[in-house]
């Protein structure tokens, strides 16, 4: 590949390399053997974020597919309905995992990422029916990867959450992409994450952190999820290196989002303006931009290749979909070249 410029990688913002500070900070943990509760800094992170959180404890665990797997061994039984958005996380990004890890089928419900109370409602199977099977639980991300890192309303939030206890669903957010949410609606995290019995949020995409993602929720829940992430693998040894380089993300990276946003928006904003992109500027609320190519244009794979040629990297959904993620590791000077590389392509 031979580029006027390095690679742009926009494929996710999972592709963030430590910064140098995030390394000095990583490279002086004080480590000790976590599954003896030994790490301080692993304690560190655990009750700092579920303080941030609003909830009483937290648990580390390697990445955000497990914490979602976790949460759903914690809260539901085999057999059991679960009910989510469309082109959920759990169904769609995790290889089946949920079907095969806790034996529970997903319903997706609603369109592009959200729904509301009302379908919930009557997403939830009638109790005392034999051959139904129960609806225990509803899942929310936040924001909404697949969707274009959409943003879930609050106030809907607080109605599905609501009637969900009064019909006897748990609730989970999957918040791997909270911090982008927080920045977005300028609500606090603890605030995004009151109304859920569990939340997940993750170190590994828009605060840079090499891996690690977390779970909070009341005492006796994590209690629960510390036996499953052991139960699947993920129980592991001196995680200070991983809970140092989370720290330093949510000490510095967590402000900066807002950079991430104004670069995707920017970006987002140069391609809706080509005949050949269907992209809907009202779904790009933060870091991520998910958009279609209009029948008779370049289809997402040559457009994927031939952009990569040019030194720009974007992912292929679909035939026809195609997103790009910003984050730490492209500027803004970075993110308007893409923009106009793809531009070049689009013709
Ligand atoms: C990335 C992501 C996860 C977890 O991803 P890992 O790569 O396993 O850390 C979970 N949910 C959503 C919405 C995500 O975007």
């Amino acid at each position: 590949m031979t580029t006027a410029h390095p690679p742009i990688d926009l494929r996710s913002d999972t592709v963030t390399r430590p910064t140098p500070a995030m390394r000095a900070a990583m490279a002086a943990a004080p480590v000790g053997d976590d599954q003896y509760g030994e790490d301080a800094l692993t304690n560190e992170l655990q009750a700092r974020v579920a303080a941030l959180l609003g909830k009483e404890q937290g648990l580390w665990l390697p990445s955000g597919t497990m914490a979602n797997q976790v949460a759903l061994r914690v809260l539901t039984r085999p057999g059991d309905e679960v009910v989510v958005s469309r082109e959920a996380h759990a169904g769609w990004h995790e290889t089946g995992g949920s079907a095969a890890n806790s034996g529970v089928q997903l319903v997706e419900i609603g369109a592009r990422g959200v729904f509301d109370a009302a379908a919930l409602d009557a997403a939830i199977k009638p109790r005392g029916l034999p051959v139904y099977p129960p609806t225990t639980l509803v899942e929310i991300e936040n924001t909404h990867n697949r969707s274009g890192g959409i943003v879930f309303p609050q106030d809907e939030v607080v109605r599905v959450c609501a009637l969900a206890r009064s019909r006897g669903l748990a609730t989970f957010l999957d918040g791997a992409r909270l911090w982008n949410a927080s920045v977005a609606s300028g609500s606090a995290e603890g605030e995004l994450a009151a109304p859920f019995d569990l939340v997940a949020v993750s170190f590994s995409k828009g605060l840079g952190a090499p891996g690690g993602s977390l779970l909070a929720g009341s005492r006796d829940l994590i209690a629960a999820a510390t036996r499953q992430r052991r139960m699947l693998g993920g129980a592991m040894r001196q995680t200070g290196f991983f809970a140092a380089a989370a720290l330093h993300g949510i000490d510095h990276h967590r402000a900066r989002l807002a950079d991430d946003h104004a670069n995707a928006r920017r970006f987002a904003e140069a391609l809706a303006a080509h005949p050949a992109v269907d992209l809907d500027l009202a779904t790009v609320q933060t870091n991520i931009v998910v958009f279609r190519l209009r029948a008779g244009a370049i289809d997402a794979a040559t457009l994927v290749l031939r952009s990569r040629e040019r030194g720009v990297l974007v992912n292929a959904f679909d035939a026809r979909t195609v997103r790009a993620v910003t984050h730490l590791d492209v500027s803004r000077t970075q993110v308007e070249l893409a923009g106009a590389a793809l531009l070049e392509l689009l013709g």
